[in-house]
C-alpha cells in the first residue's frame, strides 16, 4: 500500500519558526534526529511515517555535509560484489530499485556508463570488466530491476563508442563495454525531497539548530540564528552527523577520505550521452569517471585521499587531486582537458569507519552504534543504501527506548513529487523541471504568476520560478542555501554571480 503525506510538506522560515516554538513548548518527543544529509533525513521520514513525534535539526542547512557532494549514483553494489560482501551488493542492488521505480523515479534517471577498450587494453582487463559488468547485471535481475528501467550490458563497437562519448579517443579505438545504473539529478534535491515528505509525515524539520550536547538527561540545541539555548528531553536521540558523529558519540570512531570532482563545460568532452569510465592507470578496480549531468556540465571524479585530523566542515580540493583527475581522464580523451577546462570543483568526505589499513580498505559498510546513554548513531554506507540504514537505526531506536511504533513503511513510501515514470512523461511542464521536480513541476511554473520574467533562466537553465519555489517550499533561508544546495548554481563562481540578484529577489519576495 502507498503511504502518502498528511500534511503540508512545504518548508520555509514560518514553518521553521512554528516548528522551534513547538519544539520549546513541548520538548518531550518521541524521536530527535540530528544531522539533516540523506541519512538523517531519511531516519526523521522513517520515524515520522510509523507515527512517532519526531524532528530533525541540522546545523547548517539540509544537505550542507558529504550528501551535496556525492557522485550522484545511484549504485548497484558492483564494487561491494568484487570485494566478496554480497550482502551489501544486494542491498545497494534493491535499494536501487527502489530508488528508481518507488521513492524517487523523477529524481533518478539511466545513466549509461561506457568503458572504452583500445589496442592498448591487455585482453584480460577487458574480460575482467565484461565479467563484471554481467554480475553487475545478474545483480540487477536479483533485485527485481527490470530491464525497462535498466538495460542489461551490451558490447559496442567503434562507431558506437564514439556515438555515446564523441570526446573519446579515436588512436586505437576497438570498442566499448556500455552497462547502465542510476545516476541523481541532483543529490541535495534527493535529501530535501525526504526532509519535505518527513515533514508532510508531521516531523519538525529545523535547519540553523546544531546540538550541542547528548547526555542521559537529555539534548542541548543551539538556534544558530539567534544563539538562543533551547533543552530538549527526547526518548530516543539519532545521531547522523556523518563525519562529525564522534562529536556526539565520542565512541564512534570514523577515518574520514577526500572524494574530489572537477566541474567542466560538457562541450569540452564533445558533449558526451554517457559516463566516461577510465580505469585508474589501465588497472581494472579503480575507475575515474566524467559524469555528464543535466545543466551542461560534467563531473569529472573522484579521487579516495585520507583526511587527517578534526574533519572541515566544507572541504577543498587540494592542486594534487586536480593534476591526478586530468592526468587519469585525459588517457581516454581525443582532446587534453587542461586546468583552463576547470570550472569548479568540489570535495566530500566519506563517513568511513574506522578500520586499520589504507583509505581505499576501509569499510564503505554502514553501522548502528548505541552508546552508554542510549543515542542510536548511524553513520557509514552510501547515499544509494540511506533508507535500509534509516530503517535499521529507527529499529534500534524504537527497540532500545521501548517506543511505541509500527514496522517501517520507507519501502512503499513515494517522496514528494514523485510518479512512475508514464505519469512523469505526461506532466504539462518543461522535461528540465520534471526531472527535478517531478509532479510538483507544474506547481513551479504556476509560482511565477503574473511575471514571465521568473520563466527566464538566471545561470545554468535555472529560472527565478525555481528559486522562489525554494524559498517557500524547500526551506532555503538565505543565498547560499538557494544556490548551492536548491540549485547547483554555484558550483561555477561565474554562475552564482549572475543568479545572485534573483536569489535575493526570491528571499525578499517571500520576506
Ligand atoms: C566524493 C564522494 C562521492 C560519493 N559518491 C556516492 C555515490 O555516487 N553514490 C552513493 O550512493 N554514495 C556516494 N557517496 C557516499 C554518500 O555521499 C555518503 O555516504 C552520504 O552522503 C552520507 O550522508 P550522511 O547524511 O550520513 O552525512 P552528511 O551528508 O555529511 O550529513 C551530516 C549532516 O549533519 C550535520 N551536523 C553535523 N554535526 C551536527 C550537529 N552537532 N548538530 C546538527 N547538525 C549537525 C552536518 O551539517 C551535515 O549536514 C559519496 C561520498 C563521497 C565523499
Amino acid at each position: 500500500m502507498t503511504v502518502r503525506p498528511t500534511q503540508s510538506t512545504s518548508l520555509n522560515a514560518a514553518r521553521r519558526s512554528a516548528d522551534l516554538a513547538r519544539l520549546e513548548e513541548c520538548p518531550e518527543i518521541d524521536v530527535l534526529v540530528v544531522g539533516g544529509g540523506v541519512t538523517g533525513a531519511g531516519a526523521a521520514l522513517d520515524a515520522a511515517s510509523r507515527g512517532l513525534s519526531t524532528v530533525l535539526v541540522e546545523r547548517y542547512d539540509l544537505a550542507f555535509g558529504t550528501s551535496r557532494w556525492s557522485s550522484k549514483l545511484v549504485h548497484g553494489g558492483l564494487r561491494y560484489l568484487a570485494r566478496g560482501q554480497f550482502g551489501i551488493a544486494y542491498e545497494s542492488a534493491r535499494e536501487r530499485d527502489l530508488l528508481m521505480t518507488v521513492t524517487a523515479p523523477h529524481l533518478v534517471r539511466t545513466l549509461p556508463m561506457v568503458i572504452p577498450v583500445h589496442r592498448d587494453t591487455p585482453a584480460a582487463h577487458a574480460l575482467l570488466m565484461w565479467a563484471g559488468t554481467g554480475m553487475g547485471d545478474v545483480l540487477r535481475r536479483a533485485a527485481g530491476t527490470r530491464s525497462a528501467v535498466l538495460p542489461p550490458p551490451r558490447l559496442l563497437t567503434p562507431a558506437q563508442t564514439r556515438r555515446l562519448l564523441p570526446g573519446v579517443a579515436e588512436d586505437g579505438l576497438r570498442g566499448g563495454l556500455l552497462s547502465f545504473d542510476g545516476q541523481l539529478v541532483d543529490d541535495a534535491r534527493l535529501v530535501v525531497a525526504l526532509a519535505r515528505t518527513a515533514a508532510g509525515h508531521g516531523a519538525g524539520v529545523i535547519t540553523r539548530c546544531s546540538a550541542q550536547s547528548v547526555t542521559a538527561d537529555g539534548v542541548l540545541l543551539r538556534d544558530e540564528r539567534t544563539g538562543r539555548l533551547v533543552p530538549v528531553r527526547p526518548r530516543a536521540v539519532v545521531n547522523a552527523t556523518g563525519v562529525h558523529a564522534g562529536e556526539l558519540d565520542p565512541d564512534v570512531r570514523l577515518r574520514p577520505s577526500r572524494g574530489s570532482h572537477l566541474v567542466v563545460d560538457s562541450a569540452a568532452l564533445g558533449d558526451p550521452r554517457a559516463a566516461l569510465t577510465v580505469p585508474v592507470d589501465g588497472g581494472t578496480s579503480r575507475f575515474v569517471f566524467a559524469l555528464p549531468q543535466a545543466d551542461g556540465r560534467v563531473y569529472v571524479g573522484l579521487t579516495d585521499e585520507p583526511v587527517e585530523g578534526e574533519p572541515p566542515h566544507v572541504p577543498t580540493v587540494p592542486e594534487d587531486d586536480v593534476d591526478f583527475l586530468l592526468a587519469q581522464v585525459n588517457r581516454a580523451l581525443r582532446t587534453r582537458l587542461g586546468r583552463d577546462d576547470v570550472r569548479g570543483s568540489f570535495a566530500g568526505l566519506r563517513p568511513l569507519l574506522q578500520a586499520d589499513g589504507n583509505s581505499a580498505d576501509l569499510s564503505r559498510e554502514h553501522a548502528v552504534t548505541v552508546s552508554a546513554h542510549g543515542t542510536v548513531t548511524v553513520v557509514g554506507g552510501k547515499l544509494t543504501t540511506y533508507r535500509a540504514m534509516a530503517e535499521e537505526a529507527v529499529d534500534t531506536a524504537v527497540r532500545e527506548r521501548r517506543l511505541n511504533a509500527g514496522p517501517c513503511r520507507t519501502r512503499d513510501l513515494p517522496l514528494v513529487g514523485a510518479a512512475d515514470r508514464a505519469e512523469l512523461a505526461d506532466l504539462a511542464a518543461p522535461r528540465r523541471l520534471v526531472a527535478r521536480y517531478g509532479t510538483e513541476a507544474p506547481a513551479v511554473l504556476a509560482g511565477a504568476g503574473a511575471d514571465p520574467a521568473l520563466l527566464e533562466p538566471v545561470a545554468c537553465g535555472v529560472t527565478g520560478a525555481e528559486l522562489r519555489f525554494g524559498v517557500r517550499h524547500e526551506g532555503a533561508l538565505d543565498v547560499d542555501d538557494l544556490l548551492e544546495r536548491r540549485t547547483r548554481v554555484a558550483l561555477v563562481d561565474s554562475d552564482r554571480e549572475s543568479a545572485r540578484s534573483a536569489a535575493e529577489a526570491a528571499l525578499a519576495d517571500a520576506g
